[in-house]
């Protein structure tokens, strides 16, 4: 494209060499197609998993070749892609214009190090929520032995057992019933005393076994 000189000409002389003229257009297309290619480089990431790869390896290289083709369409002007293996450093033999595209690739680079990296910390967050909930889950589905404190208790319908020897027959009994009128219980008994209360089985020769709490003030 013709343009007219910059009226000012004199920055030119502090600004050293100007930007070839493909540059910004150049790196805004290519920023543009590595936002939108998010997905894509997701899907490489994961596919690579754990094996090493350098920096900008999963799509910048692509990106700025596919965006090179698309330039190079429009502008007989710049040099051509040789072959697919050919690296882009290697179509230019202007070091200006070299380090103008290295300087475009750094910047992918970063770019799609933080979209990878934005993934990560979202992947650790669901993770994080996961074990919340199963931790939840795991705490809410047992009851502790109140007697040995060590075993879960094993909850029917009509009895509760503990590998330690606690055998309490009840009726309709269910581990959130249980827990509530143990913590009930607790709760209650912290009101009146700063102990913690001990739990027994009794076993009288008539009656069924009970579970009672006492406290050794
Ligand atoms: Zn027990
Ligand atoms: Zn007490």
């Amino acid at each position: 494209a013709m343009e007219a000189p910059p009226p000012r000409r004199h920055r030119a002389r502090y600004k050293g060499p100007a930007a070839p003229p493909w540059k910004e257009t150049y790196r805004r297309r290519c920023m543009e197609r590595l936002r939108s290619s998010r997905a894509k480089l997701l899907d490489r990431y994961r596919q690579a998993g754990e094996r090493p790869r350098g920096p900008g390896t999963l799509l910048v290289q692509e990106v700025m070749e596919q965006e090179w083709q698309t330039l190079q369409a429009a502008q007989e002007s710049l040099p051509a892609l040789g072959g697919t293996e050919e690296a882009l450093a290697q179509m230019l033999e202007d070091p200006d214009e070299l380090a103008v595209l290295e300087e475009i690739q750094r910047e992918l680079i970063l770019q799609e190090q933080s979209v990878i990296e934005e993934y990560e910390r979202s992947l650790q967050f669901d993770e994080e929520c996961l074990n919340a909930m199963l931790d939840g889950l795991d705490a809410s589905d047992k009851v502790i032995c109140p007697v040995c404190r060590k075993n879960n208790l094993t909850v029917r319908n009509h009895f509760i057992f503990c590998q330690c020897g606690l055998y309490i027959s009840t009726q309709g009994m269910t581990e959130g019933k249980l827990r509530s009128l143990l913590e009930n219980t607790l709760t209650e008994h912290s009101h009146r005393c700063f102990h913690n209360p001990e739990f027994t089985v009794t076993s009288g020769m008539e009656e069924e076994a009970n579970l009672l709490m006492s406290c050794a003030v």
